[in-house]
């Protein structure tokens, strides 16, 4: 079970008090249930607000055993987000969206995606009983995310065209339908996904010097800023980080101050060509004295690999450009030594096996089933 930070907050402070008491005798602290009970002073959210959860929020925040040192740093972090009930960032903005689209008494979602929104969406609105629907670009999603889509029921549209077709599509129809919309256009996905800010301040005990995080339609870097502001102007931290965003070449509008009209990656949750917080995501930038750069498909899937065989984190493309990312920075004359540094690794690997299949190059070796084969295979010294 995860524990709670040491001062006992989380529960809007109610139960600190008693932190100590419980620890004494051994206990462990129940934990709050998702991201809405846990930092409900610092979301807009009222008596009437229902709390939304399938347990988002609360992931892992890892210490790099190799990337971190080989880059000088003081410390490197990897925030965990593929742990999320659904496998990516997405949940701590939907359980938001969700709650406010039932307080305001809707009884229908709607949103366009490149996958994780979709799954997301789908898994909220399956437990709220919410009629969900789906656009997505066709033939554009990873396989693990339609997966779930399906799984949880949804109705999926799968749309002729790219994401932001599709973004705009929906946009136009929530206008006319009585649907909400839960992309991340919505405010209150924002307000969830700023939670993650303040998870990283909770556990360092202040903010880190810089923040590492991928660039798609770039309402999460929108929302990590927005949190490290919130709790800094709340005493919570004492200083805030440079927010380093990264697309992929082939889908970095804000790299190239142009829209994108055929965006390519091998990254398809950052496939995007018009991203909709574009502006906060500069005011993020440059507010923070960060950076928006970009990383090319080889430099995202070399840090794909290096996650997994050099850290054990298997994380999905999109992720691994932060990492990517990270690692370019020294040479764009970011000095990262001695600097403390999170990493948010936004989705799981398992929801894109295709770029492992293709991108590992690991060929399974067949063998027959008896010690003899398999020792051949193995080659290791036998037993002193
Ligand atoms: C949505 C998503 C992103 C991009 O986040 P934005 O808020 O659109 O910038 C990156 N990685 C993963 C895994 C995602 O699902």
């Amino acid at each position: 079970m995860a524990s709670l930070s040491p001062s006992g907050e989380g529960y809007g402070g109610s139960l600190r008090y008693l932190t100590p008491l419980i620890r004494e005798r051994g206990h462990t602290l129940p934990r709050p249930s998702g991201v809405i009970e846990h930092y409900r002073d610092f979301l807009p959210v009222s008596e009437n607000t229902p709390i939304v959860t399938l347990g988002e929020g609360d992931t892992p925040l890892v210490k790099s055993r190799q990337i971190g040192p080989a880059l000088g740093c003081k410390a490197l972090y990897f925030k965990l987000e593929g742990c999320n009930p659904t496998g990516s960032f997405k949940d701590r903005g939907m359980c938001m969206a969700v709650a406010k689209a039932i307080e305001a008494g809707r009884e229908r979602i709607i949103c366009a995606s490149t996958g994780n929104t979709s799954a997301s969406a789908a898994a909220y609105g399956a437990k709220y009983g919410l009629q969900t629907f789906v656009l997505v670009p066709a033939g554009e999603i990873a396989l693990g995310k339609i997966a779930q889509a399906m799984a949880y029921g949804a109705r999926i549209l799968a749309v002729n065209g790219s994401f932001d077709d599709a973004l705009t599509t929906v946009r136009g129809l929530v206008e006319i339908l009585d649907i909400e919309l839960v992309n991340s256009v919505n405010p209150f996905r924002i307000q969830g996904q700023k939670t993650g800010a303040f998870e990283i301040v909770d556990e360092l005990g202040d903010a880190p010097d810089i923040l590492s995080i991928p660039v798609g339609n770039a309402g999460n870097i929108t929302a990590y800023w927005m949190g490290f502001k919130e709790y800094k102007a709340a005493g919570r931290s004492k200083k805030l980080p440079h927010m380093m965003g990264f697309q992929a070449a082939g889908a970095s509008p804000i790299v190239q101050d142009r829209i994108i009209e055929r965006p390519e990656t091998v990254a398809t949750a950052i496939r995007i060509g018009n991203p909709a917080s574009w502006k906060r995501a500069v005011a993020a930038r440059d507010e923070s004295g960060g950076r928006i750069e970009a990383v090319t498909d080889e430099q995202i899937i070399a840090a794909y690999l290096k996650l997994a065989r050099e850290e054990g984190l298997f994380f999905e493309p999109a992720s691994a450009a932060s990492v990517a990312g990270l690692m370019r920075l020294p040479e764009l004359g970011v000095d990262l030594t001695g600097k403390t540094i999170v990493c948010i690794l936004t989705g799981t690997g398992l929801k894109d096996p295709g770029t492992a299949e293709k991108r590992a190059f690991v060929k399974m070796e067949l063998v027959e089933p008896d010690m003899e084969s398999v020792m051949a295979l193995i080659g290791a010294p036998r037993r002193k």
